[in-house]
């Protein structure tokens, strides 16, 4: 989401005539963009301020300005903290960017932005933004209406917002004219997408897939991220029904226990969750599933964390992200009894992440010797080597010529990895 809100922010400025530098020394503007979904991410936002802050010191022409959720926390203190500062803009008032750049050359004051009810930014289409890139993402929806009891992102993102249709699709025809061949859509709970049209038109997000799924050149349709919840039945057969859209779902669990579960205010069980993984592998039997999870929420006892384990053990996740449960300021979970001390959250996670590694590595395994088609996304970390996809979202590396990079080949898997496959083109 972020990296799409400064796909924004980069296509603006081109717009406005401002050029890319490759140095925070180097530029005239700078914008910070800022997660704080957990309290690692914030503390480097502050480090990374207070560092261009000295920068912008050096030559006070220079506009700083931060952008995203940290901003949105902390709104006019940051002027305060980093008089450097001249723009606080949150995530719901990016939209208003394009205006507060035309300031830029004169400008009037400081400038704050951290209101919650603006529509998510419309695209600012850069010719040639996106020309290189082989994968593209779209947001669909701004905000979330569902305060999971550990979660900022409602406080900080706002509500629920879907965009119109129309938007979305004008905005995947300008990636696929210029070149990309894969787009991600994204939401906070893409399976809220609702949209209501003229008449009684309305869409919910299968009807979007189905849309999008038939713009010419797309080859690969993604989305992320689903609330378990919210996925539909009507969600899980658009799996093998819509050819281009990847056998592949990121369903975040959080946790294994029906107390911790409860706790967190998710609005499932573990029996939900795993009813919701048998519907998707009867329908598609090779679905690759991933997810987050989180260790050491208030009161997790070990009986808690071992269902969490059991839960993993269970599904066979592909990949996982795992976190420790940070404290997050103002959230219902901030103010809960039996927090978890660092050290056994440490130990927790990489207990965790021991198992899920070693099921990771079993999967890939499984696809050594066999035939995969992959989307070539550019050279790989070796030179002369190619970088890729499988449509389950499996890095494979190979051997190939550049003429390949945006096409599908096929490729024969030589050796598996934790986090890639080696393969041969066939
Ligand atoms: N909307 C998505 C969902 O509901 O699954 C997730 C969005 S959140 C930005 C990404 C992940 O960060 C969550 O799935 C959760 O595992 C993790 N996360 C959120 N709040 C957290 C916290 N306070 N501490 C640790 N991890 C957290
Ligand atoms: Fe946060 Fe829950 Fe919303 Fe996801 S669904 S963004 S975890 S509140």
């Amino acid at each position: 989401m972020n990296a799409y809100d400064s796909d924004f922010l980069a296509q603006s400025l081109i717009n406005d005539g401002f050029v890319p530098v490759d140095t925070p020394e180097q530029a005239d503007v700078i914008l910070i963009n800022t997660c704080v979904v957990r309290a690692k991410p914030e503390q480097k936002a502050y480090s990374f301020l207070g560092r261009v802050s000295a920068i912008k010191a050096a030559n006070p022409q220079r506009f700083l300005g931060i952008v995203g959720c940290l901003a949105q926390l902390k709104g006019a203190q940051l002027l305060k903290r980093f008089p450097q500062l001249d723009l606080v803009i949150g995530p719901r008032e990016l939209c208003r960017f394009p205006d507060i750049l035309k300031r830029i050359d004169h400008p009037s004051g400081k400038i704050v932005a951290t209101g919650l009810n603006s529509s998510p930014p419309g695209h600012a289409p850069c010719q040639g933004y996106f020309h290189e890139k082989v994968s593209g993402y779209i947001s669909i929806m701004e905000g979330c209406n569902n305060f999971c009891s550990y979660c900022i992102v409602p406080y900080v993102r706002g509500r629920e917002m879907s965009r119109s249709p129309d938007e979305i699709v004008a905005e995947a025809t300008n990636l696929l004219s210029e070149g990309v061949k894969e787009i991600t859509l994204l939401g906070q709970n893409v399976n809220s997408y609702v949209w209501q049209g003229q008449g009684n038109k309305r869409w919910a997000f299968p009807d979007l897939l189905h849309d999008l799924s038939r713009l010419g050149g797309l080859m690969r349709l993604r989305f992320v991220t689903s609330h378990p919840k919210d996925l539909s039945d009507d969600l899980i057969s658009c799996f093998g029904a819509i050819e281009n859209l990847c056998p592949h779902i990121h369903l975040p669990f959080q946790a294994g226990a029906n107390r911790i579960l409860d706790l967190m205010r998710r609005g499932y069980t573990r029996e939900d969750y795993m009813a919701l993984i048998q519907k998707l592998r009867a329908v598609m039997p090779g679905i690759a599933i991933t997810s987050d999870v989180m260790v050491g929420f208030p009161g997790e006892t070990e009986e808690d964390f071992d269902q969490t384990l059991d839960l993993i053990h269970q599904v066979r996740f592909d990949s996982l992200f795992s976190f420790n449960y940070s404290d997050r300021k103002g959230t219902i979970a901030d103010k809960m009894g039996g927090k978890i001390d660092e050290m056994t959250k440490a130990s927790r996670l990489n207990t965790l992440q021991t198992i899920q590694q070693g099921i990771t590595v079993e999967k890939n395994k499984e696809l050594e010797g066999k035939d995969v088609e992959i989307l070539v996304e550019g050279g790989s970390k070796r030179k002369s080597q190619l970088s890729g996809r499988t449509d389950t979202h499996k890095i494979v590396n190979f051997v190939g010529n550049d003429s390949m990079i945006g096409n599908l080949v096929k490729v024969n898997i030589k050796r598996s990895f934790s986090n890639s496959m080696w393969g041969e083109l066939i």
